[in-house]
């Protein structure tokens, strides 16, 4: 995890850049009041919410906004959010600069699901720079959810998408750096987590999500995580809600994490209850000492909820187009 304010400066460099309209950064212990006119008496919030994780969120929480106002759907909000972390050749958790696997070469996982239960997804995907509107390809022009590798990469191509070398010289000489002194295992501890997992409402109350990673830093060659797959990294059901993950694929994809927590809001959790246990179905069955998995979670009504099993994880949440970064209750 990059540090706190090494996030905020390149969150609002970015925002900048990007001519967005300056970062709102608010208190954790000030929660936005959620409206009654949200809900249009039919229970489902309309106002546009947002939960994005890290800080990077606050950025593609802007965009989703933007999009919202616009007349976009979720679907829009979420994958152009994202989609601008993916082009943050700083960021080395996602897209462009994303750190490779210990071979040199930057593989990128992502997904998305819409509100018609329609989900689409690429793995193991090279030299493309925006996995995220590959994998609405997949769900939107294909009869798949999944595409792997090479042929992720030819679809890509034949969609039009340029291919882009995605490793940038500061990735090259870190990962060198690394191979001096590396051990023969990928790193996997608390502070290696920064996939931009991002899940939204409309303003017509439909829920999308989208997740999107170059995974952990020097994996294996041809390892895949949770972000693509969905009902790890990403589940949305338009009549319950949302969730995607962050952390150690693993740990996520051992117990298809972010189905999970949906799953439990459709029994009558509340997000927040409902992403607790989840990170404790994960402390039940592994040790979690050198792992972090963080959930992030609402429903169809405006409610929001997150958890961590350590400490450092954060997010954005934006409601009607103001927004906060929140750090995330945890458990250890
Ligand atoms: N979940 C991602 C993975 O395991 C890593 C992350 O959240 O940064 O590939």
């Amino acid at each position: 995890m990059l540090q706190r304010r090494a996030f905020i400066r390149r969150a609002a460099a970015m925002a900048a850049v990007l001519g967005l309209d300056p970062v709102r950064l608010l208190r954790a212990d000030a929660p936005l009041p959620l409206s009654n006119a949200g809900f249009n008496g039919t229970g489902r919030f309309r106002e546009g919410h947002m939960l994005s994780t890290w800080y990077h969120g606050m950025v593609s929480n802007e965009e989703g906004w933007k999009q919202m106002q616009a007349g976009g759907t979720a679907l829009d909000a979420v994958v152009e959010g994202t989609a601008l972390v993916e082009s943050d050749a700083t960021g080395t958790s996602v897209g462009l600069g994303g750190r490779p696997d210990r071979t040199g070469r930057v593989t990128l996982d992502a997904c998305v699901m819409g509100p018609q239960g329609d989900a689409g997804g690429v793995c193991f995907l090279e030299d493309i720079e925006h996995p995220v509107k590959v994998a609405r390809a997949v769900m939107e022009e294909t009869p798949h959810v999944l595409l792997a590798g090479d042929g992720a990469r030819d679809f890509a191509l034949a969609q039009g998408f340029e291919p882009r070398n995605l490793l940038t010289p500061e990735s090259k000489t870190a990962w060198e750096d690394w191979k001096k002194s590396a051990e023969y295992k990928p790193i996997i501890n608390v502070e290696n987590h920064d996939t931009i997992g991002m899940i939204a409402q409309d303003l017509d109350g439909n829920l999308a999500g989208a997740c999107t990673t170059s995974g952990l830093a020097y994996k294996l060659r041809g390892r895949v995580g949770d972000s693509p797959i969905i009902g790890a990294g990403l589940f949305v059901d338009n009549e319950i809600g949302a969730c995607t993950a962050t952390g150690l694929g693993e740990a996520v994809m051992k117990t298809l994490g972010s189905f999970l927590v949906v799953e439990l809001i459709r029994q009558g959790r509340s997000p927040q209850q409902a992403c607790e246990e989840a990170v404790d179905r994960i402390m039940r069955k592994m040790p979690v000492k050198d792992l972090q998995v963080g959930y992030l979670a609402m429903d169809t009504k405006g409610r929001s909820g997150s958890f961590a099993i350590h400490k450092g994880f954060n997010y954005a949440r934006t409601i009607a187009g103001q927004t906060e970064m929140i750090d995330a209750a945890y458990r250890s």
